[in-house]
């Protein structure tokens, strides 16, 4: 059995199970102890960020608004959250959210010292310092990249944002519009939600998947695999925050795009490869994807990366 907890974040109250919604992280977790690699005993278990954390990626007066039940609506996309007590809200889903938070900085922490860290859970690419949306609350990248920024400045000088999931990372563009230390890729579905003409002028490198041929397998992994090569020649970053959402699967009814799981497999592998061969330090977050096969999907991929890469031998977890 594993002798020491391997770089992977959870908590059993990431699960916001106000709406039956979010079982995804639990199951994430109990398909990764089920592969025998893994006890209950080898996660690293989060807290939330303090204030201080949060007043630094947040404006006090959008922080107020989270008081509302009629601002939280319009952020989660819920109905009928007005009708809810506000304590129940805040108990139910801000919390598991700020755990998530909090998650995704120690996964990133993990992965400095170890070179890989993964977060079940986080990746909320629309929430910067104004204002939340489409599910996200906090900022959680950009708290990683002004953490990494500030408190590790031998080591983290320039941060690459990959944001993979279906949906524009408007969120951390907004917060990091023309920063040279931060570059980031951004592969999304052009014709959704959030089309942030303001935001998309920030993305270093986007992949903008506009045709239906873009959104299929090898299209969109050729597409990818040269935006992250050419972009790692050209900005040489010291650290990687891997937006991992899997709403670019087929059947998804946000992202609506075609990739199978293969496909998925194929591309957390080329991310983690490229991070890892160039010696990068790289975070993962799950972000969207809520379809009942993701959980099965998303631990299958991280189970490939570990055995594909050795990543558990190269930090002295053995099992
Ligand atoms: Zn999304």
């Amino acid at each position: 059995m594993a002798t020491k907890k391997a770089p992977i974040v959870y908590h059993p109250s990431y699960n916001i199970t106000f709406w039956n919604l979010e079982k995804k992280y639990k199951n994430i977790h109990r398909f990764l102890i089920e592969s025998g690699l893994f006890t209950i005993n080898s996660f690293h278990e989060p807290s939330p960020p303090t204030p201080l954390d949060l007043e630094d990626v947040h404006s006090k007066q959008y922080l107020d608004s989270l008081n509302s039940n009629a601002k939280l609506q319009r952020i989660l996309e819920v109905p009928f959250v007005t009708m809810l007590p506000h304590s129940l809200v805040k108990k139910k889903v801000l919390e598991p959210m700020l755990l998530q938070t909090g998650g995704s900085v120690l996964a990133a922490e993990l992965a400095l010292e170890n070179g890989w860290g993964i977060n079940l859970g986080g990746g909320f690419h629309h929430a910067h310092y104004n204002d939340g949306g489409g599910f996200c609350v906090y900022a959680d990248i950009t708290l990683i990249v002004k953490k990494m920024l500030s408190n590790y400045p031998d080591k983290v000088s320039r941060v690459m944002i990959i944001d993979l999931d279906a949906h524009q990372g408007n969120g951390h563009e907004r917060d990091f519009a023309h920063d040279n230390k931060v570059h980031i890729i951004d592969a999304f579905n052009f014709h959704i939600y959030p089309q942030d003409r303001y935001a998309y002028s920030s993305i270093t490198t986007p992949v903008r998947l506009t045709t239906p041929e873009l959104k299929k397998d090898e299209k969109y992994l050729q597409s990818i695999q040269s935006a992250i090569l050419q972009s790692f020649h050209e900005f040489r970053p010291n650290f990687v925050i891997y937006n991992a959402g899997t709403d670019c699967l087929e059947g998804d009814p946000l992202g609506s795009m075609n990739l199978s799981k293969d496909a998925i497999l194929k591309r957390d592998e080329l991310v983690f490869r490229t991070a890892i061969s160039n010696g990068v330090p790289i975070v993962m977050l799950l972000s969207g994807g809520y379809q009942k096969k993701n959980a099965e999907i998303i631990s299958t991929s991280i189970l490939n990366i570990i055995n594909k890469f050795g990543l558990l031998e190269k930090i002295g977890t053995s099992n």
